[in-house]
């Protein structure tokens, strides 16, 4: 296949009929496809450490190196292995969360605790550099979250140090959890970073999609944690909504059904 079928097909429109021309091309050489370039985009993420690491051993093998050179080195190596380390572990939590259409273990876990996690771990990532500001909205103090508790931390903080990696030096991260009045949650992350082009928007969560590759890849970035994010919320029954202005900064929002959201038990008044 993979050049698809031209098809015409004639559909009520009104009170007559519309003759409509359509490319088919069918559901398996998409995903045929995609798949191809999946396994590409895998190999020459994989290739390029090596290939860095590979030069690497050479130098040691035919250089003769001081003492410092020889540290320098090898801190350059281990750089080169922890990026492959972090690629092969999202491409792995990708293919669990990619492999069934709904979370096995269904648990509740409260909210103020993977908010001081999440809090923990981006002041590790910043190192001071931003003013971090985590709210839990009032009312939230009691409540829980329902699903893998993982996949949620992972989608939370793939957004949070996103907002830490794309954001300069001294400008304000804000991370809010707040009951939504329909019913259900919201969990935003909030920057003034750099941005994002309008153009860029919808292809944010393919895997291995950078709007810039070399600031993704310099802060440790795979290329895959938007799309772990977008697939943990819909397995959970929730959506990602981004809004960003080049420039001014990013919002993504993970927006929690009403089923997965309750007031902790021990502390419901009945
Ligand atoms: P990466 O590992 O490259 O950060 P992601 O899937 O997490 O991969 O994000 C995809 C791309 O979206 C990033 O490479 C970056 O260009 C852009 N991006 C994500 N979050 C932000 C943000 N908060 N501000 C600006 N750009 C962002």
């Amino acid at each position: 296949g993979g050049q698809g079928r031209l098809s015409v097909v004639v559909r009520p429109y009104g009170d007559g009929l519309r003759l409509v021309l359509s490319q088919d091309i069918t559901e398996r050489d998409r995903a045929e496809a995609m798949r191809r370039d999946f396994v590409a985009n895998v190999s020459h993420e994989i290739r390029t450490p090596l290939t860095v690491l590979h030069g690497f051993i050479e130098t040691m093998n035919n250089l003769p190196l001081t003492e410092v050179e020889r540290k320098r080195v090898l801190d350059l190596m281990n750089q080169q292995t922890e990026r492959m380390q972090v690629l092969v572990s999202d491409l792995l939590t990708l293919a669990t969360i990619e492999g069934s259409p709904h979370p096995t273990a269904n648990t509740w876990m409260v909210v103020a605790d993977l908010f001081s996690r999440l809090e923990n771990d981006a002041r590790g990532l910043s190192k001071g550099r931003h003013p971090l500001r985590f709210v839990l909205d009032e009312g939230s103090a009691d409540v829980e979250l329902a699903g893998v508790e993982s996949e949620w931390l992972s989608a939370m903080g793939n957004l949070v140090s996103n907002a830490v990696r794309y954001t300069p030096e001294g400008s304000a991260i804000d991370v809010r959890w707040r009951l939504l009045p329909e019913g259900g949650a919201e969990f935003a992350v909030m920057d003034q970073g750099i941005g994002i082009d309008a153009e860029h928007l919808p292809r944010l969560t393919e895997r291995f999609y950078r709007v810039d590759g070399s600031r993704s890849r310099e802060t440790g970035g795979t290329g895959l944690g938007l799309s772990i994010v977008k697939h943990v919320i819909q397995r959970h029954g929730g959506d990602l909504r981004v809004t960003s202005e080049k420039g001014k900064g990013s919002t993504f929002t993970l927006v929690v059904p009403a089923a997965r959201v309750r007031v902790r038990a021990a502390e419901r008044t009945v």
